[in-house]
């Protein structure tokens, strides 16, 4: 496995890779290929090639921004469901911790903080590439925002 992920890494440097969409896409190709085994039809069988076809386009795509839209409108769409199941858990954070302080009586080292407070000027937002972590301005509209960990370039209302 080790070794196939370094060929991957070495077939796919500079493509775009694999993402979200390629990830469920490529799931379903597979569900189809096992279906295959129980099910002699000609139209699963095209279908599972065409699906295939399909990862391995996006997969050796240089066009970044496209394949990133892609993926951003499948995300929107699964983010949809995920919210209807849990619909109207707005969190209240009202911005302040419960500091130590002198008079908490806690006289131990600070614990670390390992979760950051989330700064009421700041939005984070996750890369539709790579879905890496982004912190952006808030409320100050349309903005082009470049990903620091792939270099992606796109717009963002805030
Ligand atoms: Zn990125």
């Amino acid at each position: 496995m080790g070794k196939f992920s370094m060929w991957l890494q070495r077939i796919t440097y500079g493509r775009y890779g694999t993402d979200n969409l390629n990830k469920f896409l490529l799931t379903v190709s597979l569900i189809c290929i096992v279906a295959n085994v129980f099910i002699h039809s000609y139209a699963l069988r095209l279908l599972t090639v065409l699906l295939l076809i399909l990862v391995y386009c996006r997969m050796f795509s240089r066009n970044f921004p496209a394949r990133a839209r892609e993926n951003e409108r499948y995300l929107a769409m699964t983010n949809r469901f995920k919210r209807s199941n849990h619909s109207g858990s707005y969190s209240s954070g009202t911005g302040y911790g419960y500091g130590y302080g002198a008079n908490t009586g806690y006289s131990g080292p600070r614990p670390k903080a390992t979760k950051q407070k989330a700064d009421p000027n700041y939005k984070i937002l996750r890369c539709p590439a790579c879905s890496g972590k982004l912190r952006v301005p808030k409320g100050v509209g349309k903005i082009n925002i470049t990903c620091p960990h792939c270099n992606l370039k796109f717009v963002k209302k805030v």
